[in-house]
Parts: C-alpha cells; structure tokens; sequence
C-alpha cells in the first residue's frame, strides 16, 4: 500500500497501550502512519520483540502491567533503518495474532498485536516464527514506502522447508594481508584459507540445501569490521571464517573452533585472538574511527541467543571434524574475542583449520587430500546444526 499524501518523514511511535482480555493481552502501539513490522519473541528471558522501521518514540508513560504480563519496554536502533521494541515477559507467551490497522475515523494507525499465555514447553513451537513482513535487511528509506502490502508472511517463508539458510564464509586475510607465513616455503595463510573456503562453497551450494555468500573469493583485504557488516547486509543465518594461524609453539597442530568471548580460554587462544584482531592495522585501517559504528544496549539481547546458536555449532564442528580425518586440538571448541565473531544477530563461529607454525600441518594444508577431509568436516558440521535449527523450527 502507498500512501501518496504521507510527509516523508519518520515514524513515530506516539503511545503504548494494553488491552486486558480474558484469553489473552492486547498490545496497541499508536503511531502516525502505518509502517511494516516484524516481531516474534524469545526465551531466557521471555521476551517480544517489535521491529519496525527506524522511529522516534515519544511515548510519554510507560508503566509495566502485571496483568498483562508485561514487565518493561525498552527501544532503540537495531541497525540502519531500523528501531527494536523489546517487551520483558512476566511470562512464557506467545503471539496469537499481529497486524497494522490503518486510520479511521478519530483513531489513528495503530500496529496491534495480541499475547496469550502459554505452557513453558509449548513455547518451543513459537520460538523463531516471525509475525509481519518488514524486511530488517532492506528496510523501507521513507515514509512513503515504509507499509507495503505483502501478503505473504516472512514466517511462512522461514517455516516451510523450501527456504535456504544462507552462509557466508569468510576467508581470512587477504591483499595486503598474507596472514601466517607457513613453514612449507612460500605458503600463506591468506592461499590456502581462500582454496578451503571455495570448497567449501562449492560443497554447500552443490548439495542444494544453501545460498552461500563469501565476504572475498580473490585475493583482496577486507577489514575485519567489513566483514561483520557483509554478513550482516547480506541477512547471513551462519557466518563461518576460516583461518590457518601461527602460533608461538611450533610444535601445536590440530583445528580448532572459536567462539566469542570477552574472556579468552587460554592463553595461547587470547594471543591467536589479539593478532588476528590486528589485521586492519597490517592495511593501516584506523580501528578508532571504524568502531564508531552504533553498538546499540539492544544488541545485547540478541547477542544472547546468537551466543548460545553459536556454541552449539562450534559444538557440532569439534564433534565432527575428526570423523573425517581431521586431526584436531585438545579442547576443539574454545573461546576469545576475534573481533570478526562481533555480529550480534549472526550465529558466528572462527575455525583454525591448522596451524601454519607446525611443519607437518602447513604441509597438509597445503595438499587437497587434506584440505578435502577439512570441508568434508566443515559441510557436516554445518548439515548438524541447521538440522537442528530445522528441526526447532518444526516443533
Ligand atoms: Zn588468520
């Protein structure tokens, strides 16, 4: 739907308001046009969640509702173009039903969304279904356009077997970033991540079940930061970087699997993390000026959850990577704070294929027989947990 007479300007959230109803709770948002919206909600804690286009809010009074099951409301940018509600749940609910009603009469556009009461184990069944179609990854850049008339519901979409999560692989370094040095005479880091990301490309899309994006299939640097935001701009449901480091110990082999953390595992993981997390000074990016991107308090909430989806793959690769041949480090699975692992709402997982410090291994690497048993890995670890996801999604 467009509407022609709409002044190009934000939407505003005006006010909140609940309607108590014996079988469930009405959550009225009045704004001053009628805008997509996409919203769901999640556990540990309970929460909805409200994404619309970005708005200015100026909701005067806020109070929380026991009854209604509504503890708090909080709002901010989610990313460009883009504004969250959060609402924390007293409760496990979930949404009944979630629609935009357009002005008539006195009342204005209102978004409205309707909240039941539901078992702790019935919410499963909820858990990932989106109400609404706004697409957070192409939101609307005006009013104008900002409501649109699509039928079709993302959730359907997201639901039904036919949709193709997409990966990004995320080959490290680049250009005028070589990476590790290998012991092997004149191998680099920056080759033989690129030729296993490749497979692995060529693997996933040749099974039918994924698009696969990668954030460089030549040999250009990209900075870490780009390609958090690649990931994100492109909507990935898993981004997987794949590196091949040096470490002190020359006599360390195996891959390894990390995830995000502030606090790193070991020693030797918090030393891999801070040279990798220099990358951009190797190109000479100021990371003072890039950093300056909006980390929004929001993120948080949906970093929890990534958090979790994240380990549990990290958890599938650790499992698996050895069943095919690949040797693997004590403690497969272990944590630091890459700053490529930084996108708050992608499941993100930095795999170590091998050290380019141990001879031997640079050696294998540097062979497709290996490199092979690597992808292998790499395709079922990735296979493990979106069965996973699907079968979540289907409950
Ligand atoms: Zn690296």
């Amino acid at each position: 739907m467009f509407f022609p007479f709409m002044p190009a300007h934000a939407l505003e959230v005006k006010d909140v308001r609940f309607g108590i109803h014996e079988d469930k709770t009405r959550i009225v948002l009045d704004m001053d046009q009628a805008a997509d919206f996409q919203s769901f909600v999640l556990s540990d804690p309970y929460r909805l969640v409200v994404d619309l286009p970005r708005f200015t809010w100026s909701v005067k009074n806020f109070t929380a509702n026991d009854e209604a099951g509504i503890l708090a409301v909080r709002q901010g940018a989610l990313k460009p173009g883009v504004s969250r509600i959060v609402f924390d749940l007293s409760r496990s609910m979930s949404i009944r039903s979630a629609f935009v009603l357009p002005a008539k009469g006195q009342k204005g556009d209102r978004l409205v969304i309707d909240i039941a009461r539901i078992g702790v184990d019935e919410f499963k069944q909820f858990k990932g279904q989106i109400h609404g179609n706004l697409d957070i990854n192409n939101p609307p850049n005006n009013a104008g356009q900002s409501y649109s008339n699509k039928s079709k519901s993302k959730a359907n979409a997201a639901v039904k077997n036919d949709y193709k999560p997409l990966v990004v692989i995320d080959p490290g370094h680049g250009g005028v970033d070589p990476g590790a040095v290998g012991k092997e005479a004149g191998l680099l880091e920056k080759d033989v991540v690129l030729k296993l990301a490749l497979s692995l490309r060529d693997a996933l899309v040749k099974s039918g079940r994924y698009r696969v994006k990668m954030t460089r299939s030549t040999d250009v640097f990209i900075s870490l930061r780009g390609r958090v935001k690649f990931a994100r701009d492109a909507g990935a449901d898993l981004f997987v970087s794949i590196h091949a480091d040096s470490i002190g110990n020359k006599k360390v082999r195996g891959a390894s699997v990390y995830t995000l953390s502030e606090k790193a595992s070991d020693k030797q993981t918090a030393a891999l993390a801070a040279r990798e997390n220099k990358a951009d000074l190797i190109a000479g990016i100021d990371l003072s000026v890039e950093d300056q991107d909006v980390v929004n308090i929001l993120v948080d909430l949906a970093r929890r959850d990534t958090m979790n989806q994240s380990k549990f793959f990290a958890g599938k690769l650790a499992t698996v990577l050895p069943k095919e041949g690949v040797r693997t480090l004590e403690h497969t699975h272990r944590y630091a704070g890459f700053a490529v692992l930084k996108a708050p709402d992608i499941p993100s997982v930095l795999v170590e294929a091998g050290f380019m410090s141990n001879k031997n291994e640079a050696r294998m690497l540097n062979t497709e027989t290996y490199r092979n048993k690597v992808v292998s890995g790499l395709k079922r670890g990735i296979n493990a947990y979106f069965d996973q996801v699907q079968k979540n999604q289907r409950e």
